[in-house]
């Protein structure tokens, strides 16, 4: 039931970043989280190393890994937020669809655009 899926462009729908929209960088099936680009950023406070040299001490701005429920996939043909249906397309491929306008939603693969 992978519903959201990298490069997808989602909507959050809770917490601080509650109706901003990014791009899916990592789906984390296992944890049912998701990591959205520039979106649920959280700051990390590092301790500088001194063994490890370039290493500096200081805080460092991360995108969090979210639960997969707090984003809805954003239909790239309506550009609503949306629930997502299957569709069995012609040649027997499971597709997304989205459920305002019916439109397929198709998987984007890096390299084959
Ligand atoms: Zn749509």
């Amino acid at each position: 039931m992978a519903n959201i899926k990298r490069d997808d462009m989602v909507v959050i729908i809770t917490g601080k970043d509650k109706g901003k929209r990014g791009t899916v960088s990592e789906v984390r099936p296992r944890e049912h989280r998701v990591v959205v680009g520039g979106l649920n950023q959280m700051k990390r406070h590092i301790r500088p190393r001194q063994q490890a040299g370039a290493m500096q001490g200081g805080i460092v701005t991360f995108d969090a890994p979210m639960d997969i429920s707090n984003v809805m996939l954003v239909c790239p043909h309506c550009s609503q937020p949306t629930r997502v249906a299957h569709q069995i397309q012609e040649d027997g491929k499971k597709v997304r669809a989205c459920k305002n306008c019916g439109q397929a939603i198709v998987d984007k693969k890096p390299g084959a655009r």
